[in-house]
Order: structure tokens, then sequence, then C-alpha cells
């Protein structure tokens, strides 16, 4: 049986015969290329989600989206995960994050005891671990005190509901590849709102939150009636997207569009209320 002083070296022979230098500008070559693709927006969105407790919620930006395309978005160093109980799973392997290095050079080198800055001059690569490679004690999840109702209907179209921590201003999202709902806020209508877009998407599968504003004038629409269904009516909801069209298109057009948002929005609250469950 093989021990090691470094375990990040004992999962990773690559490291060895390979410079942290080098290793680091392999994650920066990682990070241009994904300016090529059309899955950075995406993972910016999902770098908004955020737990405090976790190490990564301090990471950088670029860091953190390194983090989320291997899959995971709780990673932590060897000795982290320790500290909270758990442990690498023998044969895992590392992926690596980038620390900036800085040197202090002179603001004016013509003066030798002048003020001195950090200067960034390169990054170094730092071994971090999936979630999903390690096993131990459970981590702390955060409940709401007062859960939405519903729930169940998320589940039943095979969506998971979290709580976390998301960015200032940000209080749901969802994401349709993992199929979870992360909210921020023990607010139902936040939750009502997600679950209005996932229900939508059962039948019009290309709509996603925040990117078709005639689907958000649904989601809102729902929201707000299952507030008053559950009788926590909730007046934060805006007619904004109608009313814009309403200044620039003709009567017919505002009224077919109203038309299609009310059409969509039953058939949204009849996938939450099948006609067997009519009168509960
Ligand atoms: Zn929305």
């Amino acid at each position: 049986m093989q021990t090691t002083e470094n375990p990040a070296q004992a999962v990773d022979q690559k490291t060895t015969t390979q410079s942290w230098r080098e290793r680091a500008s392999e994650e920066l070559e990682k990070i241009i290329r994904l300016f090529s693709t059309t899955q950075l927006p995406d993972l910016c969105a999902k770098a908004l989600i955020n737990a405090p407790e976790r190490p990564s919620s301090k990471w950088s930006f670029g860091n953190q989206i390194l983090m989320l395309l291997t899959g995971t978005s709780d990673a932590r160093g060897y000795r982290q995960w320790m500290d909270v109980a758990r442990h690498v799973r023998q044969g895992s392997k590392a992926f690596y994050i980038l620390g900036p290095v800085f040197v202090k050079k002179a603001l004016d080198y013509t003066e030798p005891d002048g003020e001195e800055v950090d200067v960034l001059v390169g990054f170094k690569a730092i071994p971090v671990f999936r979630y999903e490679d390690t096993e131990g004690a459970e981590l702390p999840a955060y409940k709401p005190r007062d859960p939405p109702p519903l729930l169940n209907v998320a589940e039943r179209f095979g969506m998971r509901v979290n709580y976390l921590r998301l960015s200032a201003g940000v209080y749901g999202m969802t994401d349709y590849e993992q199929q979870v709902i992360t909210l921020a806020t023990p607010d139902w209508t936040v939750f009502f709102h997600e679950l209005a877009h996932a229900l939508h998407r059962s039948f019009e599968p290309k709509t996603r939150h925040n990117q078709e504003p005639e689907a958000e004038a649904l989601a809102q629409l729902v929201a707000a009636t299952l507030a008053r269904i559950y009788r926590k009516p909730d007046d934060s909801f805006s007619w904004t997207y109608i009313a814009t069209q309403a200044s620039s298109a003709t009567p017919r057009e505002v009224g077919a569009l109203c038309m299609r948002v009310l059409d969509r929005a039953r058939r949204v609250l009849d996938l939450i209320y099948p006609a067997s469950d009519a009168g509960r």
C-alpha cells in the first residue's frame, strides 16, 4: 500500500511530471477557450449561485467557472474537506484552480526606498476536489421555516428544490440541465415563479427565465395567481412587458398577446391542479 505526504500527488500522478506553472497555463487556456463557446453565459449564470459556507463562494469568478466546468458546485482542498469531516475517495483526481502570484515592485525604480506595489506576475495551480468525490459527514442544508406548498408538484416534474444564496438582487434561479430550482429567499412567490417556468417548459421546452419577456409575463401571472390561492397575495409583480407592448403595438396585437399569455397560464395551472384534484 502506497502512502505519501501529499494527497494531491497521490491521486494525480500528472502533477509530479508537470510544473505548477504549466498546469496553471493549461487552466488559463481553458478559461480563454470558453470565450469562443456559447456555454459561457450559462456558466456565468450558475456562478451566481452561492452558499456562504462553501470556500468557493470567496473564489474569483474565473475559478468558480473552472469548478462548474468539472460538474460540481462545491470544491475544496484536501484539508478543507477534512475540516468538515469528509474525505476524498481513493483514486479521485484533483482539478486545479488558479491562485494569483504577486511580487513587490517599486512604484518608482529610481527611488530605492520608495513605495512598493503588488504586481501580478502569473498564476499557480491549486489542487481541489469535487464534493462528488468525497464521502463522510452530511453538509448542513438551509431549510426555510415555512416551506412553500407545491414542492411536490416540482418533484412530479423532476425538479429538485434547493435553498442557497444567490447574487445580490437574484432570488430564484432554475438550472434546466441539472433540473434544480435554487431559491435564495423563503418568499413563496419566488418559488411559484420558478415553478411556473419549469411547468411552462414541459410543453414549450425552449423557454427560459429572463430570456423571453412573454414567458416572464406568464410566470409572473401564474405566481401571483398561486400567491392568491395560498392567501399570500403579492403585489410585487409588474405588467411592464405588456405595458411596453401596449405602447408600440396595435390593440389587436396586444390583445392577441394577452390571450396567448392567459392561455399558457391556464395550461400551467392545469398541470398543477389536474382535473382529478378538482375541489381539493
Ligand atoms: Zn422568470
